[in-house]
C-alpha cells in the first residue's frame, strides 16, 4: 500500500496559502534516505553520490543532499551554473553530459569539476577548447548489446546512444595518458529505474573488470568508479522497493573480488543517482475541477502534463491516492485527465478508484525526480509551484510558480507587451 507522507487536513492548509497544482516535497524522507545511500556504501572510504541535478533542480532540495555528502551531476551550461551557485565545485561536481557544446567543456574547467568524455571524438574537442586536459579525466563506456537482470529488467545499450565502444575506451585511455592526464574513471549507465538491488552489483562487476584490464594494458591509474544513476524506485504499490543496504554490500562484494583482490582497494566508488535520491519524495498535489461522463468516466484535474510528462511521455504508471479516501472502495473507473489538447494528457487510464467528487485532493505519488524538472509550457501552461514540507510540519514554496509575466518574457519584443505589463505591475 502507497501512503501519502502528508496527512489530508495538512495539505488542505498548505492548499489555502499555495493554489493547486503543485509539488510537494518531504524533507524528513529526503534526509533520512540520503543518510542511508551514505551508510550503504560507507565502507567505500572515497565515496560519492553525485546528485543528477537534472532529476530535481531545485537548489533547496539539492543543498540539503549537499549536508550529506553529496556532489552534482551535471549535464548542461545551466546545470553547471546551478551547481557553482550553490557553492558546489571541484571534486563536488560530475559533468556528465553528451553532444556537448565545446564550451561547456570551459565552464567544467573553469569549476575545477570532473569532465566524463561521452564520445571518442570529444577528446579532441577538450584539447581544442581547453588546450590541453585537466589532471583528473573519466570517460563512459558503452558495452553494447542487451544488459539482462535475472529479474527480466533488460536495456539495450547496443541502441543507447551514450558512451564509447571497448576498443575506443582502451585508446582513449592510452592517448589521455599520453598526453598528461594523471588520474582516471570509468562511468556506465546500463539500465534505467532497475528495481532490484542486483542492477549496482551487477553493473560494478562490469565495469571493475574492466578497470582491471584497463590500468594493466594502458597504465592509467584508475582512481574512481562511477556507476551513474537508474537504481529504481517503485512507482507500483505492489513493486518491492530496493534496499540500499543491500545494494551497498553487493558492490562491496564484487569490490573485494576484483579490485582489492588486483591490487586496486582504493578505488573511490561515485554514484549519479537522481530518481532513488529524490522520487519518492516528491508528489503533485492537484484537485479535481470536473467530472465528464461520455464513452468513459473522465475525473479532469487542475494539473496536467507540463506539470508531469512521464505518463504522457512514457505510459508511466503513477499511484494516485484521493484524500481523505484511502478506505474507500475502489469501486470505479476512471480516466484522469488534464486540460491539454492532447488525448495523452492522462494521469490514469482505466484506474479503479474510490468515488470522487469535485474539489478532492489527488496525491500523485513519486513525482520528486523527472516530475516539475520535465515541466514545459505548451497549450501556454504556466510552471507550478514546488513546497517543502518541513521536518516540523511547517511548509516553504521553494519555486515559486511562473506567471504569465514570466511567460511571456522571452517574446518581449512589442510594444503589445509592455501595454500587457506596464512595468509597475
Ligand atoms: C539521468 C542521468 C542520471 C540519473 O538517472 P536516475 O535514473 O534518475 O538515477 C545519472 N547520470 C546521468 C549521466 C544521467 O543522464
Amino acid at each position: 500500500m502507497k501512503e501519502p507522507f502528508v496527512t489530508k487536513e495538512k495539505l488542505e492548509e498548505i492548499a489555502r496559502d499555495i493554489p493547486t497544482p503543485f509539488h510537494l516535497y518531504d524533507e524528513k524522507g529526503i534526509r533520512e534516505n540520503a543518510r542511508a545511500v551514505q551508510e550503504a556504501f560507507a565502507w567505500n572510504p572515497g565515496f560519492r553520490e553525485y546528485f543528477a541535478v537534472k532529476a530535481t533542480p531545485n537548489p533547496t532540495l539539492i543543498r540539503i543532499l549537499g549536508e550529506y555528502g553529496c556532489g552534482c551531476d551535471c549535464s548542461s551550461m545551466t546545470e553547471l551554473m546551478l551547481a557553482e551557485a550553490m557553492g558546489f565545485t571541484g571534486d563536488k561536481v560530475m559533468f556528465s553530459s553528451n553532444d556537448t557544446p565545446p564550451e561547456e567543456y570551459r565552464k567544467a574547467e573553469d569549476m575545477n569539476a570532473i569532465i566524463n568524455l561521452d564520445d571518442f571524438t570529444n577528446i579532441e574537442e577538450v584539447e581544442k577548447e581547453l588546450g590541453g586536459f585537466p589532471k583528473k579525466m573519466c570517460c563512459r563506456f558503452n558495452p553494447g548489446g542487451l544488459f539482462a537482470l535475472s529479474n527480466g529488467i533488460m536495456d539495450n545499450p547496443g541502441d543507447s546512444k551514450y558512451g564509447m565502444t571497448t576498443d575506443q575506451l582502451f585508446e582513449a585511455f592510452r592517448i589521455l595518458k599520453a598526453k598528461g592526464v594523471e588520474e582516471f574513471g570509468i562511468h556506465a549507465f546500463l539500465a534505467s529505474n532497475t528495481v532490484t538491488n542486483e542492477y549496482y552489483p551487477k553493473l560494478a562487476e562490469v565495469l571493475f573488470r574492466l578497470a582491471v584490464n584497463l590500468q594493466n594494458v594502458t597504465g592509467a591509474r584508475i582512481t574512481f568508479i562511477n556507476l551513474s544513476g537508474g537504481v529504481g524506485i517503485p512507482y507500483q504499490p505492489w513493486e518491492t522497493p530496493n534496499d540500499i543496504r543491500v545494494i551497498g554490500e553487493g558492490v562491496r562484494k564484487v569490490y573485494e573480488e576484483i579490485l582489492t583482490a588486483a591490487g586496486m582497494g582504493d578505488v573511490a566508488i561515485y554514484t549519479e543517482m537522481g530518481r532513488f535520491m529524490m522520487g519518492p519524495y516528491g508528489a503533485l498535489v492537484t484537485r479535481a475541477i470536473h467530472k465528464k461522463h461520455i464513452y468513459k468516466e473522465y475525473i479532469g484535474v487542475d494539473a496536467c502534463a507540463v506539470n508531469l510528462m512521464r505518463p504522457a511521455m512514457y505510459g508511466a504508471y503513477h499511484h494516485i491516492t484521493v484524500m481523505g479516501k484511502e478506505d474507500a472502495p475502489c469501486d470505479q473507473k476512471y480516466d484522469v485527465v488534464g486540460s491539454l489538447c492532447e488525448n495523452n494528457d492522462k494521469f490514469a487510464i482505466d484506474r479503479m478508484m474510490p468515488e470522487i467528487e469535485i474539489g478532492d485532493l489527488l496525491f500523485i505519488h513519486d513525482t520528486g525526480a523527472h516530475g516539475s524538472a520535465m515541466g514545459y509550457n505548451y497549450n501556454g501552461k504556466l510552471w507550478s509551484a514546488e513546497v517543502l514540507l518541513r521536518e516540523d510540519g511547517g511548509w516553504d514554496m521553494i519555486r515559486r510558480p511562473q506567471t504569465a509575466k514570466d511567460y511571456f518574457q522571452t517574446i518581449d519584443f512589442t510594444p503589445e507587451y509592455k501595454k500587457m505589463f506596464p512595468d509597475n505591475c
